[in-house]
Order: structure tokens, then sequence, then C-alpha cells
């Protein structure tokens, strides 16, 4: 089942051209790997998946995003909502380094106006253990985010955008600042979320889309040359 998909979509920077004219399926609960070289527009393709270039005044979106079936670029859409249902992951684990693990964990839900004590607790509990992360801090959630060592804070940041839900999970080179051991840790936990949720992730790590993903497209200067399940692109000849 397909759960997002785009139709020529193009991105364009000014008169730059960030990516070009991609049609990609994105299918549910599986991960779509996004590969291919530096600058070939990987990062710019995944940030129109939940409308982030609404942020950057020289980015202009073109195509369609149908996010089950309904376009997220359609006027009077309310790119906010579209933000909660596709949640993203950075390069960078991305902790409000002061602020406590707990408060880092509701940041998201706070910020959709959620107060109720008893929910936001049962919602650090469930989003630490989706990342895997519980065990490691449940006896230390006053403590502050940037207290955890850089894996702890990459599985934080991705707790935090589980923690509303979304429908979809995008991952821009979630482990390329990680060491070998915290990299097996997140790409465990990515093949664990499968279940939950539908997954796009950019790496420029072959090996890794090999190991973690269902459905790969190959990027190669702002265009898209191929796309297929894993197994098929990395079997040909
Ligand atoms: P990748 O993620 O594959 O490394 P990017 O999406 O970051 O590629 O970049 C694709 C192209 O768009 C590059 O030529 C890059 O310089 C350009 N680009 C990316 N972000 C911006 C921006 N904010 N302003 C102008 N050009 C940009
Ligand atoms: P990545 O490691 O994801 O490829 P980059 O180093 O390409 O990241 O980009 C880092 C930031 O700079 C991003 O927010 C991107 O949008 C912006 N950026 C990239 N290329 C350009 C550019 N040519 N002009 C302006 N901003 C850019």
């Amino acid at each position: 089942k397909i759960r997002m998909e785009t139709q020529n979509l193009t991105v364009k920077y000014g008169r730059a051209t960030g990516v070009e004219n991609i049609s990609l399926p994105i299918y549910d609960k599986k991960v779509t790997a996004l590969i291919g070289p530096s600058g070939c527009g990987k990062s710019t393709f995944l940030r129109a998946l939940n409308r982030m270039h609404d942020l950057t005044p020289s980015a202009v979106v073109t195509g369609h995003a149908l996010l089950d079936g309904e376009d997220i670029y359609t006027s009077g859409v309310d790119p906010v909502v579209i933000r909660r249902k596709v949640g993203m992951v950075f390069q960078k684990p991305t902790p409000f380094p002061t602020m406590s693990i707990y408060d880092n964990t509701i940041a998201g839900l706070k910020l959709v106006g959620i107060k109720k004590r008893s929910y936001l607790d049962e919602m650090v509990e469930k989003s630490l253990r989706q990342a895997a992360l519980w065990d490691e801090v449940k006896d230390r959630l006053k403590t502050p985010g940037g207290s955890l060592s850089g894996g702890q804070q990459q599985r934080l940041s991705i707790a935090r955008a589980l923690a509303v839900e979304p429908e979809i999970l995008l991952m821009d080179e979630p482990t390329s600042s990680l060491d070998p051991q915290s990299t097996t840790r997140i790409e465990e936990l990515i093949e664990d979320l499968k279940k939950d949720v539908t997954i796009a992730i950019v790496t420029h790590n072959m090996q890794q889309a090999s190991r973690v993903s269902d459905y790969t497209a190959f990027f190669y200067v702002g265009s898209m040359v191929e796309h297929g399940t894993t197994d098929m692109i990395f079997t040909r000849p």
C-alpha cells in the first residue's frame, strides 16, 4: 500500500535547482532509502515531504506530494498539521541541551498545546521505549538532554519525533554523526519502528541502505535515476 507519493515534485532555490520532477511512491510501514552522492538533492527532496521548505524563503516547491491521496501542498492545508503527521529527525542530534530528558521528549507535544500530565507521562515512557532509550534514562528523566552521549541524544531526538505519533518519519542521515556502535543501535531501531510507522531515510551509505531499507530511490544531480525494491536495486548486475 502506498502511504505517500510525489508527482513531478520540483524544488528550486531561486534559479538553482534542488531536485527536479521526482515521482516516487513511499510504501506503508516500509523503509524507503534515498541514496546518492552529496549534493544530489536527497535532503531537499526529504524536506519537501513535510513542507520544511516553507521555512526557507528562497525555496519554491512545485508538483505534488500526496499523503493518503491528499496533496499536502493544496492551499488551505496547514503546514503545522503536516509536520505533525510527518515527523523529521536530522543528521545531528537536536536535544535542547539544558532542558530535561522528560521535557525534551514532550517538546513537540507542548507545541501543539497538550498539557495533561498523565498523558504526557504516558507518552514519555511510550516514545522513549519505542526509541530504545527508556531503560537507560528512566531513572534520570530530570537530567539535562545534553548530558547524554551522542547516540543517546539521537535516540532522544527520535523519541521526541515519535511522541506526537507521526504517520511518517523522515530521517536525514540520522547516523552520519555517530560512532559505529550507536549507528548499529539506530539501524536496529529503524527495523523495529517500521512495525508502527512509515520511514524515509536519507543516507549516502549504500551498505546502510541495503541493511535497513525495503525500497530504494537512487538520486543523481537533482534527478531520481532509479527506484525499486532494495533487493532488486542491490542485486542488479
Ligand atoms: P544532498 O542532501 O543530496 O547532499 P541537498 O539537497 O543538500 O543534497 O542539495 C541539493 C542541491 O541544492 C545542492 O546543489 C545544494 O547546494 C542546493 N541547496 C540545498 N539547500 C539549499 C539552500 N537552502 N539554498 C540554496 N541551495 C541549496
Ligand atoms: P547536508 O550535510 O545535509 O548535505 P549541507 O551541508 O549541504 O547539508 O547543508 C547544510 C545547510 O545549508 C542546509 O540547511 C542546506 O539547506 C543549506 N545549504 C546547502 N547548500 C546551500 C547553498 N548552496 N546555499 C544556501 N544554503 C545551502
